[in-house]
C-alpha cells in the first residue's frame, strides 16, 4: 500500500522546522537549543494519532525523551528509537529550520539524522489511524535526548524507565542514516583524562623541577605502540578490530617554566568481546608502567553508565529482526564504523538494529537532506516488519 510522497516528506519537513539542535552543539544560530519543543510536539502527535499511553520523561536539564505506545495484535512489544537531537547548525550554508521540499528531497538540519525516521512513522501511524488497522507486534515509539553528544544519556534513561516498569522489549530499531542495510554491530568505546604530575621551576634551573610533558612523551610512545598491538591484532567479527587515539593535550603554562601538568584525553575503541572495564584497568597499568612522575587517571564515561565505557554491540546477521529488514530493504546485513543508541541496549533487549534511510557520510554536513524516495522504502521496509493489519 503506498503512501502519498507529499504527505511522508511533508511530515518529515514539519520535524525539521522545529529546532532541536544538542545543547552541547549549540551556538547562535541554534535558536531554541535542546530537544524538549519537539518532544513536546510529538507527544501531542502520538495522542492525536491513538497512542494508548503518552510519556514524557525528563533526563537531564528540562530535555525530556517521549514514549509512546501504541496496541498490536500479539502479545510481543518492539521498540523504534529515533534520537531527537541534531548536531550543530553553525557551518549550515542555507536556512537549517526552512524543511524546504525540493528536487526530490526534504532539506534541512536533521532531515537525514535522524527525523526521517521519525516522520516516516508519524505517516505510517497516520496511515494506519485511517485505515482501522493494528500492527502485529505492540509498538513503542520512542524519541530520546543526547545521542550526538553527552553519553547517550536519553537512551539510558529509557533503558531504566522500561527496566523499572518491567517492560520486556523483543526487538528494537535504532534509527540512523544506514542506507536501509540493517546495522548488526559497531563498536564500543571508553575514554579516560590523563595528567602527568610535575613540579614546576625555571627552566634555567630544571634540576629543580620535574618536568610533566617529558613525562607524558613516555605514556604517549607506550600507548601508540599499544594502538599499533590491537591494529595488528585478528578481528573475530566483522566489527573489525580494536583502536587508540589521543585526541587531545594541553599542558605547559610558558617557555621559560618547567611544566609542572600535561593532560591528554584518550579514545579506546572497543570490539565484540572486550570488557570496558578491563580493558580501563589493563591501559592504566600501561599508563603507570610506562610514566616516572605520579599520573590522574580519570574515566570520562558519564556517572549513570556505571562503567568505565560501552562494550561493543553486536548481534548475530541472522536474528529474525535483521533479516526481516534485510529482506523488505532488499539489503544485506552490515557493520558500522560508527557509535549509536544500539550501545545502550546490549544485555536488555534480545534482538537490536540499527536501521534508517540515507548515508551516514550526508550527515553533519554544511547542507542535509533526505530523499523522497528512500522515505518511501523506509516506510514499505518497516511496514513489512510491523505488518499492520
Ligand atoms: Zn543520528
Amino acid at each position: 500500500m503506498a503512501l502519498d510522497r507529499r504527505r511522508i516528506a511533508g511530515n518529515v519537513a514539519s520535524l525539521v522546522r522545529i529546532p532541536s539542535v544538542n545543547p552541547l552543539h549549540a551556538g547562535p544560530r541554534a535558536r531554541e537549543p535542546g530537544e524538549r519543543a519537539l518532544a513536546e510536539h510529538l507527544a501531542a502527535r502520538f495522542a492525536e494519532l491513538g497512542a494508548e499511553e503518552v510519556t514524557l520523561d525528563p533526563v537531564i536539564d528540562d530535555r525530556p525523551n517521549v514514549y509512546a505506545r501504541f496496541a498490536g495484535r500479539s502479545d510481543a512489544l518492539v521498540v523504534i528509537d529515533v534520537h531527537t537531537d541534531t548536531v550543530t547548525v553553525e557551518h549550515m550554508t542555507d536556512d537549517p529550520f526552512d524543511g524546504r521540499i525540493e528536487d526530490g528531497r526534504v532539506w534541512g538540519r536533521g532531515a537525514l539524522d535522524t527525523k526521517a525516521t521519525l516522520g516516516v512513522v508519524l505517516t505510517l501511524l497516520e496511515e494506519w489511524q485511517a485505515r482501522g488497522v493494528r500492527p502485529r507486534p505492540n509498538l513503542l515509539v520512542i524519541g530520546t535526548v543526547g545521542e550526538e553528544g553527552g553519553g547517550l544519556l536519553g537512551a539510558m534513561r529509557f533503558r531504566q524507565w522500561a527496566t523499572e516498569r518491567r517492560v520486556r522489549v523483543d526487538q528494537i530499531v535504532s534509527a540512523e542514516p544506514t542506507q536501509l542495510a540493517p546495522i548488526h554491530g559497531h563498536k564500543g568505546g571508553m575514554g579516560m583524562r590523563v595528567s602527568t604530575l610535575g613540579v614546576a621551576a625555571h627552566s634555567a634551573q630544571p634540576h629543580l623541577g620535574k618536568n610533566a610533558i617529558f613525562a607524558m612523551a613516555k605514556i604517549l610512545e607506550a600507548l601508540e605502540a599499544e594502538h599499533r598491538r590491537l591494529e595488528a591484532g585478528v578481528a573475530t567479527t566483522p566489527v573489525g578490530v580494536g583502536s587508540l587515539s589521543v585526541g587531545l593535550i594541553e599542558g605547559g603554562t610558558g617557555a621559560n617554566v618547567v611544566p609542572a601538568r600535561c593532560t591528554i584525553n584518550v579514545g579506546r575503541r572497543l570490539v565484540p568481546g572486550e570488557d570496558p572495564d578491563v580493558e580501563y584497568d589493563r591501559l592504566v597499568e600501561l599508563i603507570e608502567r610506562a610514566c616516572p612522575l605520579p599520573v590522574d587517571i580519570e574515566s570520562l564515561a558519564p556517572p549513570q553508565l556505571g562503567s568505565m565505557g560501552s562494550p561493543a554491540f553486536y548481534v548475530p546477521a541472522d536474528t529474525p529482526l535483521i533479516s526481516t529488514l534485510a529482506r523488505a530493504a532488499g539489503t544485506e546485513p552490515a557493520v558500522a564504523p560508527f557509535g549509536t543508541n544500539a550501545l545502550r541496549y546490549g544485555g536488555f533487549v534480545p534482538e537490536i538494529a540499527v536501521f534508517g534511510p540515507g548515508c551516514i557520510d550526508d550527515a553533519h554536513q554544511a547542507t542535509e537532506w533526505v530523499e523522497i524516495d528512500d522515505l518511501m522504502r523506509t516506510a514499505d521496509a518497516l511496514s513489512a516488519w510491523l505488518d499492520p493489519a
